[in-house]
């Protein structure tokens, strides 16, 4: 790449990549680094646009830093779309980590009341669904960052979209010099040039279609600020900006990971033949357990797929089976199929309708009872060899063993689904190393982190989100002092 150093806007400067580190050590260049920003935020989700507003609100000069062509993009997805952005049944218990109490002050500082404030101060109004899931009143999770937006473009908050900072290096370079952030960051500029482009079809080129061509070209670039957050996410939605690429970031610096592993996610199951029942929606309890414990229950809707299960309950329940998973323990899940009957009750009400209609083939006696698809399998799993069998013939024991699977059907999970589906990221940065009453490292001063990419996840229902918000605020708030 030809050498040259081209001003690309305020405080960033496009070198080739292999001078940049280079430059970092000569002194005579760090003066075309001026130091543009007090707060660089690296990351623009949910937890970097609050840390960047709360950082403004307090004076600072900030920037925020996002490698998609657009901050929020997950805040988008959040909800179905409709931003589940808090709950009502705010707690600590709800959230999960190896040093869980690390959460206690941000969530306490920035707690359910203070969010709300905060949003209904920027517009938005809010409303409480089932098992207190607090929403916009628009339903709309774009309402949700169309007004972070507004609050930093108020606070003159500068967005870098489309740029990734691959590389952090601090250096002390004189007692003028208290040691900014050197941020390496590293864009796609495309120009456009005549030609075929790739894919012309040859007709489009017989036809003499000289159609313009974009060719894309990386163009790097140093960032420099006195302070960084760090709040890149985690790894689940890769597609959404969440890349690992923070814990790389952060390792430079010493700071350690907990094996992340992804959560909110649906799971795999061992047994096979749940590909012939995909599709198959039904309102009952899910059971997650290992050994002879249930670890937690929950209940909704749950969907059988071609590889196991999902649906709400599921996805609460995975973190539980990621957590045995990743001690290589065999978890299962069981399926209540009529959680409001008792076994009794429930064999009570096979009895009855086989008495009925005595003379129908077994398989018919539950049509309307059970989805038509589940019935087979139901019965095969009970080990019922002739399910057109006339139902009268029916045996106690048959009964029994039908009882147990509509009621404590087991499955053994073998897996979760794989980042790409997955809501959110359990693990990530040792929350040891920092300071939990001003989300600071306690290994580098003036590096701070906000949100996923630390090892603190939530319940599904708005406490992600939540976290988000409260660690930013935190990271936010100190990094601007
Ligand atoms: C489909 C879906 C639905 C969800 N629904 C809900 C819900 O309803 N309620 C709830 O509470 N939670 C929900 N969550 C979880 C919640 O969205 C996340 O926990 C939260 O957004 C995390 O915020 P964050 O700022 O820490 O990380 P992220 O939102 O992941 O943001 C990190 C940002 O950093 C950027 N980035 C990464 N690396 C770099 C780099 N090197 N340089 C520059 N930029 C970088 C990324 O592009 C990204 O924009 C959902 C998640 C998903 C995927």
């Amino acid at each position: 790449m030809k050498e040259q150093i081209l001003e690309c806007g305020k405080g960033t400067f496009c070198l080739p990549h292999s001078a940049i580190s280079d430059q970092f050590e000569k002194s005579s260049i760090p003066s075309l680094f001026e130091s543009k920003y007090d707060v660089a935020v690296v990351g623009g989700g949910a937890s970097g646009l609050v840390a960047a507003i709360f950082a403004a609100r307090e004076g600072a000069k900030v920037v925020v830093i996002e490698r998609l062509n657009r901050v929020g993009k997950k805040i988008l997805a959040t909800g179905n779309g409709r931003c589940n952005f808090s709950n009502l049944n705010l707690d600590i218990t709800r959230f999960y980590g190896e040093n869980v109490k690390f959460a206690e002050n941000a969530l306490e500082k920035f707690d359910l009341e203070k969010t709300l404030d905060f949003f209904e101060r920027l517009g938005i109004a809010h409303q409480v669904e089932d098992l207190g899931k607090i929403f916009p009143k628009s339903e709309q999770a774009t309402s949700v960052l169309d007004v972070l937006r507004y609050e930093m473009e108020r606070l003159n908050v500068e967005e870098r979209c489309n740029v990734a900072v691959t590389k952090i290096t601090r250096k002390l370079h004189s007692k003028h010099d208290k040691g900014a952030f050197l941020l390496s960051c590293e864009t796609r500029t495309t120009s456009v040039r005549g030609g075929y482009p790739e894919r012309t079809s040859r007709v489009e080129r017989a036809q003499g279609n000289n159609r313009e061509r974009v060719e894309a070209s990386l163009c790097h670039f140093v960032i420099r600020a006195a302070k960084i957050i760090l709040s890149t996410g985690g790894k689940a939605s890769p597609n959404l900006g969440s890349n690992g690429s923070g814990y790389s970031l952060a390792k430079t610096f010493g700071h350690k990971t907990i094996l992340p592993f992804p959560v909110i996610v649906q799971l795999n199951f061992k047994e096979r033949f749940v590909k012939q029942i995909k599709g198959v929606k039904f309102k009952g309890k899910a059971s997650i357990g290992v050994d002879d414990q249930i670890l937690r229950a929950d209940e909704g809707e749950i969907l059988f797929t071609d590889y196991g299960i999902s649906g709400p309950p599921i996805l609460q329940l995975s973190r539980k089976a990621g957590e045995q998973l990743q001690k290589n323990k065999q978890p299962w899940v069981e399926l209540d199929l009529f959680p409001d009957l008792s076994n009794l009750d429930m064999e009570k009400l096979i009895m009855k309708r086989i008495a009925f209609q005595e003379n129908k083939p077994l398989d018919c006696n539950f049509v309307g009872l059970i989805n038509k698809r589940l019935i087979p399998v139901i019965l095969k799993e009970a080990k019922i060899k002739n399910i057109n069998m006339i139902s009268r013939k029916i045996k106690d024991s048959q009964i029994n063993s039908i009882v147990k699977i509509l009621k404590q059907w087991r499955f053994e999970v073998i897996g979760t689904q794989p980042w790409k589906s997955a809501q959110v990221t359990a693990g990530g940065i040792d929350v040891k190393d920092i300071n939990p009453f001003t989300m600071e490292s306690k290994l580098v001063k003036g590096l701070f982190f906000a949100g996923e990419i630390l090892d603190i996840d939530g319940d599904c229902g708005g406490f992600n989100l939540q976290w988000a918000w409260s660690s930013g605020y935190v990271a936010g708030t100190s990094a601007s002092k």
